[in-house]
């Protein structure tokens, strides 16, 4: 079975590719108001995946209309104080469904719909379907008003374009580069090479300088870190299509049209990621990891690792932005012998599962967790060290990682979580406990050790004090905890259930109380559980 969906799948992505070209055009309209300027670009390199959408300017501001793109109807509403924050999905009737995040509001039915089904799950955060029927938009109606929410930098629309119907219910949604549908987009800027590096095979990387001349001593890999700049703005946008040339041979071709979430991960393998965590500037990489050989690649010579004769080589480098805007370097390579590398020592391979028992330290990976064979270093002490030794990157997937007990921790096992230790920052991760041992799902490497947290959630008043007159009908609240964190909050106004948006980047609950308080006297009541079910309770008096 598994053998058939592999070749269903090729032959879905063949096609798919063959068609690339033909995204209906004109068929989505700009969602707002603005001409489209962009702070971000499709396909852009962030820590954990490919920026999936593109990110809409709003001029600095919230609150601005957004316009269903095409006619279909609401297919998907959910909210988080994370991530995209409040965001909706509307399906069309020509395959493709389209995504608005760090939305501030939706508009009309849709908002009050929303609401409605806040308030009967009791939850701020909802993921709910609809029916065709229920919510038909057309072209044009205004469905939302954009936002800052979730995870957002500053206040911008996310807009995606989506294949509705997925060719594998295993590889999550496809996401195709909204500008490849001809929305109105102009720019004639084109990108800039900011730096390229040569990493030769068992050494050090060489940062290239002005006279775009090395020298190597055996095979290495490429390095490219180039942005895109468009009109009335200083972002340093992704680009479009990179294109490395090799003594006038295409040899390396990177240009993602389109990405599927569940291989989004992957692009942490596909740039210098130690690099990019320490200076944000994403080199993609020639070289590809066996298992991190995404689509995106759509054109390279073996495994993207020059192994050249001795001599002189050019390498042509060729960037362009969507509007095919080009920026090109060549450089000049001497190679000046051809080094074998040794095969470095791995005692795991990455399409097995890999399980370590050890005194006070349990491993098990699935398969694919890695993305090439490695050699896994296990560290036992006081904290444990847990990592690949050859490619230092995130694992692709959750881990179990179990941590013994050193005796009685003098609190309920549910108070002992496993933090991993970054310098003086301490992460914890929802831990379980079983005869004498801690057990998590990870999905960092570093060094873990087990901590007590018994410290309750915080609560704290922002644009109101206990007992005094409260200005305009809104109520903020500062919560925050400070090891397992936040993982339930409720908030009460005179006894019944009141919606609290959570912002997580700030940290903050606001409500509105419009139309909810009565004259003189309300009781608030917020309640705020971490993760280890410690528990802070709070009543304020409101007076109207
Ligand atoms: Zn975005």
């Amino acid at each position: 079975m598994k053998r058939i969906l592999t070749i269903l799948f090729t032959f879905y992505f063949s096609l798919f590719t063959l068609t690339a070209q033909e995204y209906p055009q004109g068929y989505f309209r700009n969602p707002m108001d603005f001409d489209i300027g962009l702070s971000a670009t499709f396909g852009e390199f962030r820590t954990n995946h490919f920026h999936s959408g593109l990110d809409m300017r709003t001029g600095g501001a919230i609150g601005k209309p957004v316009y269903a793109a095409a006619d279909g109807y609401v297919a998907k509403v959910s909210i988080s104080p994370w991530g995209g924050g409040k965001i909706l999905y509307i399906k069309h009737p020509n395959g493709y469904t389209t995504v608005y995040m760090h939305l501030d509001s939706y508009a009309g039915i849709i908002g009050r719909v929303v609401e409605g089904e806040q308030y009967r799950t009791k939850s701020y955060s909802i993921n709910r379907t609809f029916d065709p029927g229920a919510m038909p938009v057309k072209k044009g109606q205004l469905v939302a008003y954009s936002g800052n929410s979730g995870g957002s930098g500053g206040p911008h629309l996310h807009f995606e374009v989506r294949l509705t119907d997925s060719p594998d219910l295993h590889t999550g949604a496809r996401i195709i580069n909204p500008l490849l549908f001809g929305l109105p987009y102009s720019d004639n800027i084109k990108p800039v090479i900011r730096g390229l590096r040569v990493y030769p095979v068992g050494g050090e990387p060489i940062a290239v300088g002005k006279d775009n001349s090395v020298s190597v001593d055996g095979p290495f890999y490429l390095g490219i870190y180039a942005t895109d700049a468009a009109k009335g703005s200083t972002a340093k946008n992704g680009v479009h299509r990179v294109e490395v040339y090799l003594d006038g041979k295409l040899f390396f071709k990177y240009s993602p049209e389109s990405l599927v979430t569940d291989s989004s991960r992957m692009v942490n393998a596909l740039i210098d990621f130690p690099l990019f965590r320490r200076t944000r500037q994403g080199y993609l990489l020639t070289r590809i990891l066996p298992g991190a050989d995404g689509e995106w690649v759509t054109e390279r010579q073996g495994d993207g690792v020059f192994r050249l004769t001795k001599g002189e080589h050019k390498i042509r480098v060729m960037v362009y932005d969507i509007k095919d805007n080009l920026a090109e370097q060549t450089l000049k390579v001497q190679v000046t012998g051809e080094k074998v590398c040794q095969k470095p020592k791995t005692d795991m391979r990455y399409t097995d599962p890999y399980v370590y028992n050890g005194n006070n330290v349990r491993v098990e990976m699935h398969p694919y967790t890695l993305y090439a064979d490695d050699r896994m270093r296990i560290v036992e002490g006081n904290a444990v060290t847990v990592e690949p030794t050859y490619n230092p990157l995130p694992p692709h997937k959750n881990y179990n990682l179990s941590l013994k007990g050193r005796g009685n921790y003098g609190v309920p096992p549910e108070k002992v979580t496993i933090v991993r230790l970054e310098g003086a920052k301490r992460y914890a991760s929802k831990t379980r406990h079983r005869d004498g041992w801690y057990t998590s799902q990870v999905r960092d490497f570093g060094t873990f050790t087990l901590a007590v947290d018994t410290t309750l959630p915080t609560v704290k008043p922002v644009n109101f004090s206990d007992a005094k007159l409260l200005k305009g009908n809104s109520i903020r609240l500062k919560i925050g905890d400070d090891l397992s964190g936040v993982e339930t909050y409720n908030c009460y106004l005179n006894g019944s259930w009141i919606l609290a948006e959570y912002d997580g980047k700030g940290a903050t609950l606001t409500i509105n109380a419009s139309g909810k308080l009565k004259a003189g006297s309300n009781e608030l009541s917020v309640e705020v559980t971490d993760a280890c079910g410690n528990i802070c309770q709070r009543r304020y008096a409101i007076r109207k």
